[in-house]
């Protein structure tokens, strides 16, 4: 069975205009074999019993049948699975070539799509489209997990009306809203990643867990010497430079932090309308486009297979 999935066509890359898009992904079949391909590139593997032979069966109870991609039976445990099981897509509503066009449109649109437009687009209504929209964030924010920052990383921290070092006068650690960043940094002094979080106290324990997730073991930390980083260094055990904000260079050294702050408060005043409600969402948002920022077209593959690849939005919504 596996050997079906397989192949070379797994690593193709959709550059295509909306128009082809829309022509390839016109019907159920086309997205669920497509899926199919993202989900299941080294072959299938059974979710409840990790079993890898499946035989392909059609749900005789579903009248549209033919017209859809058919279920994996599991040779061992017989548990049958559909390519949208354990995904974002799981037991769905809405067809799945509305979500390859929401898809699309979200990747396309690098100020980020807004779920008014997305309903008008997609003719859902607004909560139907809002909810998509919630979906393919968590998608991104679970790629964006899976990402540690190598190298050396600047961290720092800030509050959605600017960046905190500098200034020294907004109360650091005790305002709700506050954001830790960290940009890797490459030879020439280029930004390579970034990740942004959210988080309820600038604690040297909050922060270091946070660093724990985002940093890969190694990292050389550069920070403005705010007690806190000091902390988080010593217990990742890592080397920490620090550049303090009074020196006359923090704010070169620290170019990249200020733009990417700036630039993010752009997009989520810009798109949202500063309605930042649902704040972690919007920053994974920004640190998936930022991350992928040359993959130009190729973006909306990415954000499928982001999709594809990514758990349900409830955890108390099992496969079926
Ligand atoms: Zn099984």
């Amino acid at each position: 069975m596996g050997q079906n999935i397989r192949s070379s066509v797994l690593r193709e890359v959709l550059r295509v205009n909306l128009a082809e898009f829309m022509a390839r992904f016109a019907d159920e079949k086309a997205c669920e074999e497509h899926l199919i391909k993202l989900r299941w590139k080294d072959g299938f593997v059974c979710p409840k019993c990790s079993h890898t032979s499946a035989t392909l069966v059609h749900a005789k109870h579903r009248r549209d049948a033919d017209k859809r991609a058919p279920l994996f039976e599991c040779t061992r445990c017989h548990r049958q699975t559909s390519v949208t099981a354990g995904t974002i897509f799981h037991k769905t509503k809405i067809p799945l070539n509305k979500w390859f066009l929401a898809v699309y449109l979200v990747a396309n649109d690098k100020r980020g799509v807004a779920a008014t437009t997305l309903s008008r687009h997609l003719d859902v209504s607004y909560p139907t489209a809002w909810l998509m929209l919630k979906k393919i964030r968590k998608a991104m924010a679970e790629r964006n997990a899976r990402y540690k920052l190598g190298g050396l990383v600047q961290v720092d921290d800030f509050y959605l009306g600017g960046v905190s070092h500098g200034d020294g006068k907004s109360g650091r650690g005790t305002d709700q809203d506050t954001v830790v960043i960290g940009v890797s940094i490459q030879r020439g002094g280029a930004p390579a990643h970034c990740f942004m979080e959210r988080v309820d106290d600038m604690s040297a324990q909050t922060v270091s867990d946070v660093l724990s997730r985002r940093l890969a073991p190694g990292v050389t930390l550069e920070t403005d010497g705010y007690p806190t980083y000091a902390a988080c260094a010593k217990d990742l055990n890592v080397t920490h430079i620090v550049t303090k904000s009074s020196d006359d260079d923090a704010h070169e050294v620290f170019r990249w932090i200020d733009t990417l702050t700036s630039n993010l408060k752009k997009f989520i005043d810009g798109t949202y309308h500063g309605r930042v409600v649902y704040k972690q969402a919007y920053l994974e948002e920004y640190v998936f486009r930022f991350n992928r920022r040359t993959a130009g077209s190729g973006l909306v593959n990415r954000l499928l297979n982001a999709c594809a690849l990514a758990k349900p939005l409830y955890a108390n919504s099992t496969p079926a």
